[in-house]
């Protein structure tokens, strides 16, 4: 049996918003499926194309853009480049002549179907693609979408395992810091040497910067771009207010100076505080408009890591490429240890699955960041996720807004607190390990009612209406 190895390009990947599990998840389905028409040279052919969305995928598609993700995918489009501003323009023709360019080289009649009722048992993210070709064969393939862009085909491995010996291999917190203690690496030590596996050191380094430049771009985007959220839930956008109000009278013309001008405006606790917040409201205002984020581990939660990451940055004499490099690697270690032991799927888990996994993300990288130890990022880890067990996934209308927008802040903020702890703490007296927090929330996971995993169905779902506004 492989070895289930994920590297950091894995749990950071460059997308679209508002969601990895609805959103680009579908869309990778999607462009693998047109692949598998174009190898079976049935693009041609094809006269039709039906989709079909079980479950949550049904539920919250809407809300989430799985059927425009979808749409986009079989047009041939990639989540990674694609000119985001041009995404409403095409969505809307296709829905007007109900037909698209199939991977770009045949028009076909397309048609989109949420399955309220159906799920399918593998898993609540079930989608089907049926081709129809004009001679009435037809090609069939259904995909699950596990969560953070994760994609498998029916009967494929969930894991997703991939085929390499990695030097360090680790599925387990305790595996981790097994390496690190015989080895003497640090965490990002570690990691590097597994990624090494894949590629040169210089490419992880030259990927793991791009990552964090459409992270930074994102956040900068973020603050400053006003008005109202797309969807139908008026949801205001604050980080643009928020920066103006912070950033005073200053004046900045680009991430770097603006990031010169918030490091010198000021350290009181309410000053990081609010900076911390408008950094994670940029990133998923962002991203609840179908921009340009990375998964960090989700969509839904892509604010968290960006937050704590600038607030290391502009706070912590963190701007450093090194540093940077070091920080996300460390992240997505916790994250991928998430991923092998439980679940970084809300339709499977809930938000502790989201936000709760980037705040612990964060929280690990953050403290190794400071100079903590492997030990005390591991508990930092698992302070950051023992405050999110239970945490319920409850998107009003189905959108990625609220409560999931100021949830980021939230995040962030308790990766930073946990990093504090850890860092004013010491290891050895801690009765709660990482790998038991995330067991826990496994066992919390599976036990959770279905109506808080991503449906829309239970909490502020239920009671605040898509339409009317809570006063
Ligand atoms: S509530 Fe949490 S898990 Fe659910 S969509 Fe929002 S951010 Fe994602």
């Amino acid at each position: 049996m492989p070895h289930e190895a994920i590297s950091v390009f894995d749990m950071f990947k460059i997308g679209v918003g508002p969601s990895s599990s609805h959103t680009l998840g579908p869309w990778r389905a999607s462009q693998r499926f047109t692949r598998t028409l174009q190898k079976k040279n049935l693009l041609l052919p094809t006269r039709s194309v039906k989709v079909l969305l079980y479950g949550s995928l049904a539920k919250t598609g809407k809300g989430h853009g799985t059927d425009i993700a979808v749409l986009m995918g079989l047009c041939g489009e990639d989540p990674v480049t694609i000119d985001v501003n041009s995404i409403t323009s095409k969505v809307q023709q296709i829905e007007s002549e109900k037909k698209l360019m199939l991977n770009g080289k045949k028009q076909v009649d397309v048609e989109v179907q949420f399955l309220m009722r159906e799920s399918l048992p593998f898993h609540p993210n079930g989608l089907s693609f049926i081709a129809t070709c004009e001679n009435g064969v037809e090609e069939i393939e259904t995909f699950y979408s596990i969560g953070g862009g994760f994609v498998v085909k029916e009967n494929e491995d969930a894991s997703g395992a991939q085929e390499v010996d990695l030097p360090f291999p680790i599925d387990t917190a305790d595996d981790l810091m097994h390496w690190c203690m015989k080895t003497g690496l640090s965490i990002n030590e570690v990691v590097m040497e597994n990624e090494n596996t894949w590629r040169s050191e210089s490419e992880t380094r030259e990927g793991v910067l791009k990552i964090w430049q459409t992270m930074k771009e994102c956040m900068y985007r973020g603050c400053h771009s006003k008005g109202e959220l797309p969807g139908g839930l008026h949801v205001r956008r604050r980080a643009f207010d928020l920066n103006k109000k912070l950033i005073q009278h200053n004046n900045y013309n680009d991430y770097e100076s603006w990031t010169n001008t918030i490091t010198h405006g000021g350290n009181s606790f309410q000053y990081i505080l609010d900076w911390v917040s408008c950094f994670a409201l940029a990133v998923n205002e962002e991203n609840a408009s179908f921009g340009r984020v990375v998964t960090a581990p989700t969509n839904g939660a892509a604010g968290v890591i960006p937050a704590v990451l600038q607030y290391f940055i502009a706070f912590c004499n963190g701007n450093d490429e090194d540093k940077i490099i070091r920080f996300l690697l460390t992240a997505s270690e916790i994250g991928s240890i998430f991923k092998k032991e439980s679940t970084i799927s809300a339709a499977m888990g809930g938000c502790q699955a989201e936000i709760g996994v980037s705040s612990s993300m964060a929280a690990a990288a953050l403290t190794e960041s400071l100079g903590g130890t492997q030990r005390q990022a591991l508990m930092a880890a698992e302070i950051s996720m023992e405050h999110h067990l239970g945490m319920t996934c409850d998107p009003i209308g189905g959108l990625v807004q609220i409560p999931c927008i100021e949830r980021n802040t939230m995040g962030a903020i308790k990766a930073i607190t946990a990093s504090q702890l850890a860092l004013q703490s010491t290891p050895d007296f801690a009765r709660v390990s990482l790998d038991k927090v995330i067991k826990t929330m496994w066992d919390t996971a599976k036990d959770m009612n279905t109506k808080y995993k991503e449906t829309a169905e239970g909490g502020l779902a239920l009671n605040i209406p898509l339409g009317l506004k809570e006063c």
